[in-house]
């Protein structure tokens, strides 16, 4: 399924270094978090399958920004997170499939379930989680602060176990990573090193206003309800509907209201006692 949509080799990834340094590092501050630009480099699929190493990567940006690129820098910075994540896997290996923080031992978390299953396949209800969710099943990527907000949704609003999210990550991505794929999910949930803290809970409707103002990407992935796709989203509408992830009739019900969500989770996490 994710032919089409990953760009494989060493040549190729050159190629979309240079292409990012050239095009997308001037903005990459303002505009890394909108869902609808291409504004980050896309070079996970590369680091993950070891077509370019993240020195190349470095040195490339520091000269960029040498030039006057104003990005560079905080490009560099998000580079390094993926060390840290190397880092952490190194020190402490059970990072992929303990809680970090052994207090969160106790949390019950919700076990797999018909939410879960619908939060796999992007059938929730709520627009910008589904579309995140199609777009990952089908291009087998999905920008970060899209991950950043499945992943609240998952384990904060439907109080699901992080590690449910982290194993169709890892069957999802072409970015896979299982060193960023842990630091992310236990980051989201809590916890992680140095995580998010229990009461920020993203909320996917505003966060949706903010980073998707058009609602572009919304459009792009779901189609449910509306007259049809424009014509250049065919391709991707058909691809949703064979695999299973377009219902002819309409919108779904949320399966759960984003308030209630929060308050349920609000009143959870803080009863953990952190
Ligand atoms: C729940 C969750 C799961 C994730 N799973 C993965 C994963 O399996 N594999 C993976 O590579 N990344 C993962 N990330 C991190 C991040 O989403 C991706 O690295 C990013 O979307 C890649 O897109 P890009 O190459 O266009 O990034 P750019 O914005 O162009 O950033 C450049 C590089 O910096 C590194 N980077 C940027 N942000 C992060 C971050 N938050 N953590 C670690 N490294 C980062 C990546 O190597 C990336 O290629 C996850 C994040 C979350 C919240």
């Amino acid at each position: 399924m994710v032919a089409p949509y990953a760009v494989v080799g060493e040549e190729a990834a050159r190629a979309r270094l240079a292409a990012f340094l050239d095009r997308g590092i001037e903005r990459y501050r303002e505009d890394r978090d909108r869902l609808d630009l291409p504004a980050t480099s896309g070079l996970s699929e590369n680091l993950a399958w070891g077509e370019i190493g993240p020195r190349e990567i470095w040195h490339a940006a520091a000269e960029a920004g040498r030039m006057g690129a104003q990005g560079a820098e905080h490009f560099q910075k998000e580079l390094a997170w993926r060390d840290f994540a190397w880092h952490l896997m190194y020190h402490t290996p059970e990072i992929a499939s303990r809680n970090w923080r052994a207090e969160w031992d106790g949390f019950a978390w919700e076990g797999d379930s018909d939410a879960a299953e619908r939060w796999r396949r992007g059938m929730t209800g709520e627009p910008v989680v589904d579309a995140a969710m199609r777009q990952m099943y089908v291009t087998g990527t999905m920008h970060n602060r899209a991950r950043m907000i499945v992943a609240s949704y998952l384990t904060k609003h439907l109080l699901t176990h992080w590690k449910i999210g982290l194993d169709w990550f890892a069957e999802c991505l072409t970015d896979w990573d299982p060193a960023s794929n842990a630091m992310g999910w236990q980051w989201v949930a809590g916890s992680g090193p140095d995580a998010a803290p229990y009461f920020r809970i993203f909320n996917p409707a505003t966060q949706a206003e903010k980073f998707d103002p058009d609602g572009r990407y919304r459009a792009t992935w779901l189609a449910e309800g509306g007259r049809g796709p424009r014509r250049r989203l065919w391709p991707i509408s058909t691809r949703c509907r064979k695999a299973g992830l377009w219902t002819p009739r309409g919108r779904r019900r949320a399966l759960i209201d984003l308030a209630d969500g929060r308050a349920r989770a609000l009143a959870a996490l803080a009863a953990r006692g952190t």
